[in-house]
């Protein structure tokens, strides 16, 4: 499988990067580490006729300490250097654990935070050459009228693979987008849109430049946990984030958010009423995955059945919030 033959913009600055993305809208896609992106461009999932390489601009690399607010992390942070960073996994280790299982190695030196955040959805049916896709018949999500998950509906059910993201939702992280208007700031639970398609509350025109990790969440206890089939490369299939605030072994505050069951990642609802005041055990636990899986909807888009990688959110979440605690 060959790439699409495509112009290469190499901007130095934010600024050149909006302009750019202002004079080719509508046929530009945007390149971090590409490692999802081109694989994606083989396949002839997209066909831009111009894609805008972000590297060149040195400014969204890097992650610091800002004094009194937490630490912020460049878009353009290879996944590498995050899990590498003593001060993230001392203080934010849900986020070092879910790091260090993206991919492989190779893939987390070239892959970056951004990349990770806006992953396009993936579907059995979808992440396929063309010939497959043409094969079968295309799906709504590309090219197709109609779903092959759930056949008769309007809805895609692609579900976001990130591993990153619900990590950063139990630390209650905020991105910055910047675009022709300028730049704003967004917490991360309103980034992203329950449906395989639209995916993201993000505009052609507009790039993900930041992600800020606030200071009242270091030093939560954390942990993640995640199903794939190779456990040394793949996406993955089901994946539960844990972020705990503990004083004298009681839970202070709790949030547990899950990944790759849906369309989008999200916060699981109403655990800080479960487990605030408690001390963890394997009963509260095991309620707290219940709650997990019923917020988990698979369908059919991967090699493994909804089932199985439903009450595998149930397992994860209570494996997850035991070892938070007793990290
Ligand atoms: C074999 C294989 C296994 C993988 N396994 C995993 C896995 O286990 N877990 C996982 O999470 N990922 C996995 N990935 C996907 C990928 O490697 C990572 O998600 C990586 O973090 C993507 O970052 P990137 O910079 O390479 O993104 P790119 O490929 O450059 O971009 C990904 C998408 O994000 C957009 N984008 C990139 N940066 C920005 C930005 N700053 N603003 C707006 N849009 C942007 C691009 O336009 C594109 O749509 C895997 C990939 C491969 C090939
Ligand atoms: S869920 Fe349906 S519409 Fe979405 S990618 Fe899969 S088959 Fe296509």
């Amino acid at each position: 499988m060959s790439l699409p033959s495509f112009r290469l913009l190499r901007p130095k600055t934010l600024d050149g990067a909006i302009a750019m993305m202002a004079e080719y809208a509508g046929d530009l896609k945007v390149v971090a580490g590409g490692t999802d992106l081109l694989p994606s461009m083989k396949q002839k999932l997209f066909t831009p006729g111009y894609v805008l390489d972000l590297r060149g601009i040195i400014e969204l690399r890097g992650i610091r300490s800002v004094s009194g607010k937490g630490i912020e992390i460049g878009a353009l942070t290879a996944l590498t250097t995050i899990e590498h960073d003593p001060t993230i996994r001392r203080d934010y280790p849900v986020l070092y654990e879910a790091t260090k299982t993206v991919a492989s190695p190779v893939l987390r030196n070239m892959g970056t935070i951004g990349g990770n955040l806006c992953l396009d959805t993936r579907c059995l049916w979808y992440n396929q050459s063309l010939v497959w896709r043409q094969s079968c018949g295309f799906c709504l999500k590309k090219d197709g009228e109609l779903c092959h998950v759930a056949p008769g509906g309007k809805y895609c059910w692609a579900t976001f693979s990130g591993d990153t993201p619900p990590a950063l939702l139990c630390l209650g992280a905020e991105i910055e987008i910047a675009g022709p208007g300028g730049v704003r700031c967004t917490p991360l639970s309103e980034f992203y849109v329950n449906d395989g398609i639209v995916r993201l509350h993000l505009a052609a025109n507009e790039i993900v430049t930041r992600v800020f990790l606030p200071e009242s969440s270091a030093g939560w206890r954390g942990s993640y946990q995640k199903l794939r089939v190779r456990g040394s490369i793949d996406y993955p299939l089901a994946g539960v984030a844990v972020a705990l605030k503990l004083r004298s072994g009681r839970v202070e505050d709790a949030r547990v958010a899950i990944t790759a069951v849906n369309p989008a990642p999200f916060l699981v609802k109403d655990v800080d009423a479960q487990l605030v005041g408690a001390m963890p055990s394997e009963d509260i636990a095991e309620r707290i995955g219940d709650l997990a899986a019923s917020t988990a909807k698979p369908l059919t888009t991967s090699a493994l059945t909804p089932e199985y990688r439903r009450e595998m959110v149930r397992v994860f979440t209570k494996r997850a919030i035991l070892r938070a605690a007793a990290n």
